[in-house]
């Protein structure tokens, strides 16, 4: 029996050495560069198919990330298909909806679809362990620096070594190394706008997001696993400018919102300090870019107040894997074919949704828009249904 079990492992490195040193030419290969949402979901899908996949992360599971961990209901049908959905874990599921006003005059609305909360610590580290039980080989604590494109071969460089490919996904999210070694257009144009994240112990309810403005900025607030809350904000990086500290920016201006200022002042702080991230840019990217096939962020990014940043990057990985899946098994591969479709759907399901993103997200830049804009929408509900419904799309 150990003997057996010492062969298997045998073969089977000696299989991902001729994979991945050697070009076998039937057998074709992906590199995931990032395993975010998108690129863990891609790994699993193309896995399954048993398409030779690896992913290269810079950091190591788990961790915290930067994020509202609000994931909207559309992603259910999928997770479910890929039986991923995290009911052991018994997440809050969330319905309803409160808008307040920078004045902390607010509104609590239904939400259609809705959506549940689980926090990235969890929920990346479990799709991790999906994706490496299906045999995914993972290389963290790498970065990808440079990836060249020549002869239908891609060649990568990391931390540490070189690899090669047939087919590149670009997982690397809303800003990386990546997109300055490939001049992307979108990475020299500076963007002002700085994600703060903290988990706490609070008394909110389990079915309600609350979006919570300020001067400057958002704060989302929803519950994820094991009684904890979320608290994620998006601030403009003038107002951390003019204070010393986060937290005195916290208390100087978003304790202006009365809403905000009793939580921030009632509830048990869990990190010894926040998790925050800066130059969250919301430009227009492109799907293709040199022969890599971007998803999640890595293609575009929507504003979080939209919510469904996940979603879609759970739904990129989707049709892309698909497309590959379909490629891969032709005799013929045609990477032109696959890169077409795939900007295809890409732009069908998703350059809509982005550009009326942006559209709102203008609106909360400016306190005299943004202040309107809540008012708004706190009066006339329509019009508040009409910003969810353009932000999100169907189940899939
Ligand atoms: C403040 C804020 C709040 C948000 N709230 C929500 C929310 O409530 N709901 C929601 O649906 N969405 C939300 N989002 C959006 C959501 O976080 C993203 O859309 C989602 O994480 C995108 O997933 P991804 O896989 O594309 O990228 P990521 O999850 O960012 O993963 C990218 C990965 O690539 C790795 N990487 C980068 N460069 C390299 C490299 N060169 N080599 C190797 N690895 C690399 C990174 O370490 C990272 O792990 C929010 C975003 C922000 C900024």
């Amino acid at each position: 029996m150990f003997r057996l079990k010492f062969c298997l492992q045998g073969a089977f490195i000696i299989l991902k050495f001729l994979i991945y040193r050697i070009r076998i030419p039937f057998l074709k290969n992906v590199i995931i560069i990032g395993g975010g949402i998108s690129g863990l979901l891609t790994a699993i899908q193309l896995t399954s198919a048993l398409i030779p996949t690896i992913v290269i992360e810079k950091k190591n599971y788990p961790f915290h990330r930067v994020c509202g961990e609000y994931i909207s209901n559309e992603t259910v049908p999928f997770l479910r298909s890929l039986d991923l959905f995290p009911e052991n874990l018994n997440p809050p599921f969330i319905r309803r909806f409160q808008l307040s006003s920078m004045n902390g005059k607010n509104q609590i609305l239904p939400l259609d679809l809705g959506g549940f909360g689980i926090s990235r610590y969890t929920f990346d580290n479990l799709l991790y362990e999906r994706a490496k039980m299906l045999g995914a080989t993972f290389l963290l604590n790498e970065e990808v620096e440079k990836c060249s494109f020549d002869h239908e071969r891609f060649k990568l460089t990391t931390t540490s070594t070189q690899l090669e490919a047939d087919v590149v996904v670009g997982a690397f999210g809303k800003r990386s190394k990546m997109d300055m070694h490939l001049q992307r257009n979108f990475i020299n144009k500076r963007s002002p706008y700085v994600g703060v994240k903290y988990h706490i112990k609070t008394d909110h309810s389990n079915d309600l997001i609350a979006l919570h403005n300020f001067k400057g900025g958002y704060c989302g607030i929803s519950n994820v696993e094991g009684d904890k809350t979320n608290l994620c904000y998006l601030t403009h990086r003038d107002n951390i400018r003019q204070h010393k500290s986060i937290r005195e920016m916290e208390e100087a201006i978003m304790f202006k919102n009365p809403l905000l200022k009793s939580i921030f002042k009632n509830s048990q702080f869990l990190f010894n300090k926040p998790e925050t991230i800066n130059e969250i840019s919301f430009e227009t990217k492109l799907p293709v870019e040199n022969h890599i096939l971007m998803t999640g962020d890595a293609a575009g990014m929507i504003t979080p107040l939209c919510g469904n940043g996940m979603a879609m990057a759970m739904h990129s990985s989707k049709i892309l894997s698909e497309l590959i899946i379909d490629e891969f098994a032709k005799t013929n591969f045609n990477r032109e074919i696959l890169e077409k479709k795939y900007v295809m759907k890409w732009n069908a399901l998703f350059r809509r949704r982005l550009w009326f993103g942006r559209q709102v997200q203008k609106l909360f830049g400016n306190e005299w828009a943004s202040n309107l804009t809540v008012n708004l929408a706190i009066n006339v509900r329509p019009l508040a249904q009409l910003i969810i419904k353009g932000t999100h799309g169907k189940p899939f």
